[in-house]
């Protein structure tokens, strides 16, 4: 067994300082091909969701240790500084890192990095992408998926024990993150979406780590009788509209009605834009379709158009 703390990639800095990614490698005992998962988060800096379930993981590892036969690959922050600092991106260059791949060897520090982690990640069994929505909006558990990858990642996501599947029209998928880079050159990548930014939701956490070790006795990696898991919903951007936008009609302070997670009926009251200053209600938001609430606001200072929310419909 191995179980030991490696650097991914070191950087010297002018001002003395050093730049580095490391990694918690965990493998099996044993000298012979095996599989390998890696689980990324920290890419945006101020999403910390992915924290707790890296710690989560080791721990029932070293539980169980006997469990495990392939390796594992924990990469919990990947833009350092970005967390440091409590930013989305990476700091100095206001450059959002989930722009930048696959990065390239000869371009600049940042470029030279993104390069450094897709090799670095390139040809594992599975890679998982968590990600923390931002400050502004909580998620529920789930995965999002470019409709080009469907065949290839949809039987093992259904695994996750998410609540949801949001596969994405390809038009609407950003070809410089990760999880492109990764899935166009055929190393499947889960991204993950939940909770909020800027904190720790426990309960997803768990409900994500159960998922790890299902997905990782789902590909062979794991040999204990996996956790239960839920059997997520499946969205389709294709199949129309099955998800609602919840726009705010005016700005104001946006008061939440109904709990995150909870299923609505049409023209039920969801929230209320107030106003602080003339002590009156601007606008009711009531649901427009019934459906799950999957997304809703929770940094209560809106604008015109502002998100406030999703509803996923009623089948
Ligand atoms: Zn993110």
């Amino acid at each position: 067994m191995i179980n030991q703390v490696e650097d991914v990639v070191r950087i010297p800095l002018p001002v003395g300082e050093e730049f580095f990614i490391k990694k918690h490698h965990i493998e099996s005992a044993g000298d012979y091909k095996k599989k390998r998962i890696c689980i990324v988060t920290g890419i945006h800096g101020d999403e910390l969701e992915g924290q707790f379930v890296c710690y989560e993981v080791s721990r029932r590892i070293k539980e169980l240790e006997s469990a495990l036969d392939g390796i594992i690959d924990i990469y919990p922050s990947m833009n350092p500084f970005g967390m440091d600092s409590v930013t989305r991106g990476i700091p100095a260059f206001d450059l959002d890192m989930n722009r930048i791949f696959p990065g390239n060897f000869e371009g600049d520090m940042n470029e030279y990095l993104a390069a450094k982690i897709i090799e670095e990640l390139k040809g594992a069994d599975l890679v998982i992408d968590i990600h923390a929505s931002n400050i502004f909006l909580t998620e529920i558990p789930q995965i999002r998926i470019n409709e080009l990858d469907q065949d290839s990642l949809l039987p093992i996501a259904l695994k996750s024990n998410m609540d949801l599947i949001w596969i994405h029209g390809a038009s609407t998928v950003l070809e410089s993150t990760l999880a492109y880079s990764l899935n166009s050159t055929g190393t499947k990548t889960l991204v993950i979406e939940m909770g909020v930014g800027m904190r720790i939701t426990r309960d997803y956490g768990m409900q994500l780590t159960d998922g790890i070790f299902s997905m990782m006795a789902e590909l062979g990696i794991w040999n204990a009788i996996p956790p239960l898991c839920k059997n997520p919903m499946v969205s389709y951007d294709s199949h129309g509209t099955e998800v609602c936008y919840l726009n705010a009609p005016c700005s104001g302070i946006y008061i939440k009605e109904k709990d995150h997670g909870s299923h609505v009926d049409k023209h039920e009251l969801i929230g209320k834009i107030i106003s602080p200053m003339t002590g009156t209600i601007l606008s009711y938001i009531e649901a427009p379709e019934s459906g799950i609430l999957f997304t809703v606001r929770e940094y209560p200072v809106v604008e015109d158009g502002s998100l406030m929310g999703r509803i996923l419909k009623d089948k």
